[in-house]
């Protein structure tokens, strides 16, 4: 009886012993294997994702936040503000305008270059 419940016991030190040693064998195993063939991964980095040192908060859509604000292609000061200084239309994501309000935007843009309030190209 005495022998039985020792040995026991000892099979459960020795058990938790094994797997121990197996968890602590296996990331170098694991290294070690992916050495050869592998770059050096950057553990931290690669969790983290690739972002722009640069977070700039998301903007809310300067049409949905302000409705006072008309988009009016016979207003160039404010079509100014969604074109760079060499004419062309700044993306949206930078602008942080909103997909209809950037539509309704680019169409405004387009017809006020026709009536030559914005310029097509500034060389
Ligand atoms: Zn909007």
């Amino acid at each position: 009886m005495a022998d039985n419940s020792e040995a026991l016991g000892s099979t459960g030190q020795s058990h938790g012993g094994y797997r121990r040693g197996g968890e602590r064998s296996s990331p170098p195993g694991r290294g070690g294997s992916g050495g050869p063939g592998g770059r050096p991964r950057p553990a931290a980095g690669g969790a983290g994702g690739f972002r722009r040192p640069f977070f700039r908060r998301r903007k809310v859509c300067l049409f949905c936040a302000d409705k006072s604000l008309a988009i009016d292609y016979k207003d160039p000061k404010l079509m100014a503000r969604f074109i760079t200084e060499r004419g062309k239309m700044v993306p949206s994501r930078i602008t942080g305008v909103c997909a209809p309000h950037q539509r309704r935007l680019s169409k405004a843009i387009k017809r006020a270059r026709n009536i030559a309030l914005l310029p097509f190209l500034v060389a």
